[in-house]
C-alpha cells in the first residue's frame, strides 16, 4: 500500500498548476461572465498537452493514464471552480480514450489529431428528452445504407454544442440500432457538428459553468461515413459504461480540485477576517467546521484517486470498478457542494457576491450533483446492485 504519488506525478502536478495559475485563473471571472472560454486559452492548454491527454502520441495526445488525467482535472477546476473549462477538458479525456480504443483507424487519423490540437472539440452525446438515467431507452436511429450510417433524432443537454457547431468537432453518440433489443441494440458512431447536412444545434442557458454551452442536437436524415461507427454494432451500451467510467473519475478529480481551491480560500480568511475582536478562526465552532470539511474531501479525494488508479489497471470488467468510481462520482460532487457552502457561510455577505467569486464554484459542482455524467441515484443503484447482487436491480 502506498498513497503518494509518484516523483513523476508530482512534477506534472507542480507543472499543471504553474500552467493553470498563469494561463486559466486569471481569466476565470471573464469565462463565467461572457459564456466562452478565450479561444487563446484553449489553444493553450492544447500546447500544454492538456486537450485529448489521454490520446496516445501517434495522434498528438500526451497518452497519459488516467491518474495523471485526474491530477490535471484537479489543477484546471482549482484555476477555474466554475467547472466550465475542467469540462471541457475531461469530456474529451474521458471519451476520446473510448474513441482511440474502438474507433476505425480512419476516423482516429482523421479526428483524433484535430481534437488534441485544439481545433476541434469532441463530446458525448447520449441523454435524450426521454431521459438521461435510463440509455436503454435511446430513441435516436442509426441504420446503415449504401455504405453510410443514416441518423434520426435528437440529444439534449448536451455540454459544447456551440463550440463544435462554431469551431469544429463532434459527438461519440450513442443510438438505437435494433429497437427489439433493448440495451443490446445500441451502438455508438462520431456524429460531426459543424457543417454536416442533417445537423443543428440550440443551446440551452444553464445556472453555471457559463463558460461551457449546453444544449440540443437535432438530427435529421444525417448522413455520415461508415468508418464513424466505433465499435462493434449493438455493443453501444457496454460502451458506453466504459466511457463513462472514465468520464464520472474526471468529473470526480474536478470536484476535488475546486473544493480544495475553496476550502483553502476559506481557511485563509477565517484567519484574517477579525469579528468580536478575535479572527474567526478562533472560533471553535468554526475550527470544528473546518476539520469536518477537510475529512470530507479528504475522504471524496480518497475515492478519486482509488477510482484513476483502478482504471488505470485496465481492467473494465472487474465490477469493484463500477462501485469504485460510482462511490467516487457519489461523494467528490457531494462533498465539494457541501464545502463550498459553508465556505461561503464564513465569508459572510461577502459570500454571496459575485466578486467573491465563489458561488461560481456553487453553480458549478451543482450540475454534477444534477447528473452530468449521470445522476446521483443511478451511482448509487451501481453500488447497490454490486453490493446487493444484480438479481435485484432494476
Ligand atoms: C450541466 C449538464 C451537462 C450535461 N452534459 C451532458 C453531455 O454532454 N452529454 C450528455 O449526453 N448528457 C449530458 N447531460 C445530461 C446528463 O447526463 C443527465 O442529466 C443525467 O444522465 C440524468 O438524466 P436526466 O437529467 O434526464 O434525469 P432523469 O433520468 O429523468 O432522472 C431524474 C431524477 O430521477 C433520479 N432517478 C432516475 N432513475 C432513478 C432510479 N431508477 N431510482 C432512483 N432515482 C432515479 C435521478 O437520480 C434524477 O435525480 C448534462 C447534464 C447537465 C446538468
Amino acid at each position: 500500500m502506498d498513497f503518494s504519488f509518484t516523483e513523476k506525478q508530482e512534477l506534472f502536478r507542480k507543472s499543471v498548476r504553474q500552467f493553470c495559475e498563469k494561463k486559466i485563473a486569471p481569466y476565470a471571472a471573464e469565462i463565467d461572465e461572457n459564456g466562452e472560454i478565450p479561444p487563446g486559452v484553449i489553444k493553450d492548454m492544447a500546447g500544454f498537452g492538456l486537450l485529448g491527454i489521454t490520446i496516445s502520441g501517434k495522434y498528438g495526445g500526451l497518452g497519459a493514464d488516467f491518474t495523471t488525467a485526474a491530477i490535471a482535472a484537479e489543477e484546471i477546476a482549482r484555476a477555474d471552480i466554475s467547472m466550465a473549462t475542467a469540462v471541457y477538458y475531461l469530456v474529451e479525456a474521458g471519451w476520446s480514450h473510448l474513441f482511440e480504443k474502438y474507433g476505425t483507424e480512419e476516423a482516429k487519423r482523421e479526428i483524433l489529431p484535430l481534437v488534441t490540437k485544439g481545433d476541434h472539440f469532441l463530446g458525448i452525446a447520449s441523454t435524450e428528452a426521454t431521459g438521461g438515467s435510463d440509455i436503454a431507452s435511446t430513441s435516436t436511429l442509426m441504420e446503415k445504407k449504401n455504405r453510410k450510417l443514416i441518423l434520426n433524432g435528437s440529444k439534449t443537454y448536451i455540454s459544447g454544442v456551440r463550440e463544435a457547431a462554431k469551431y469544429g468537432g463532434g459527438y461519440v453518440t450513442i443510438v438505437k440500432t435494433d429497437p427489439e433489443l433493448g440495451h443490446k441494440g445500441l451502438s455508438f458512431c462520431y456524429l460531426p457538428v459543424k457543417d454536416q447536412p442533417g445537423v443543428t444545434v440550440k443551446t440551452i442557458k444553464q445556472m453555471g459553468r457559463g463558460g461551457m454551452s449546453n444544449g440540443i442536437i437535432i438530427i435529421n436524415n444525417a448522413q455520415i461515413p461508415e468508418h464513424y461507427l466505433i465499435g462493434e454494432w449493438n455493443k453501444g451500451f457496454y460502451y458506453a459504461m466504459e466511457g463513462f467510467n472514465c468520464a464520472r473519475t474526471l468529473v470526480a478529480a474536478a470536484c476535488i480540485g475546486a473544493a480544495q481551491k475553496v476550502l483553502e480560500l476559506g481557511i485563509e480568511h477565517l484567519k484574517v477576517r477579525n469579528v468580536f475582536g478575535s479572527p474567526l478562526a478562533k472560533f471553535e465552532g468554526l475550527q470544528f467546521q473546518v476539520a469536518d470539511n477537510y475529512i470530507k474531501l479528504e475522504s471524496a479525494r480518497l475515492l478519486v484517486h482509488k477510482a484513476a488508479w483502478m482504471l488505470d489497471s485496465g481492467d473494465f470488467s472487474n465490477p469493484d470498478l463500477n462501485k469504485a468510481i460510482a462511490a467516487a462520482k457519489l461523494a467528490a460532487p457531494s462533498a465539494a457542494f457541501d464545502i463550498i457552502k459553508e465556505v461561503m457561510m464564513w465569508f459572510g455577505a461577502y459570500g454571496y457576491t459575485r466578486e467573491a467569486g465563489l458561488e461560481r464554484g456553487f453553480r458549478g459542482v451543482t450540475s454534477y450533483i444534477v447528473g452530468a455524467e449521470g445522476a446521483q441515484n443511478i451511482m448509487r443503484s451501481i453500488i447497490a446492485r454490486e453490493l446487493l447482487g444484480k438479481e435485484f436491480s432494476t
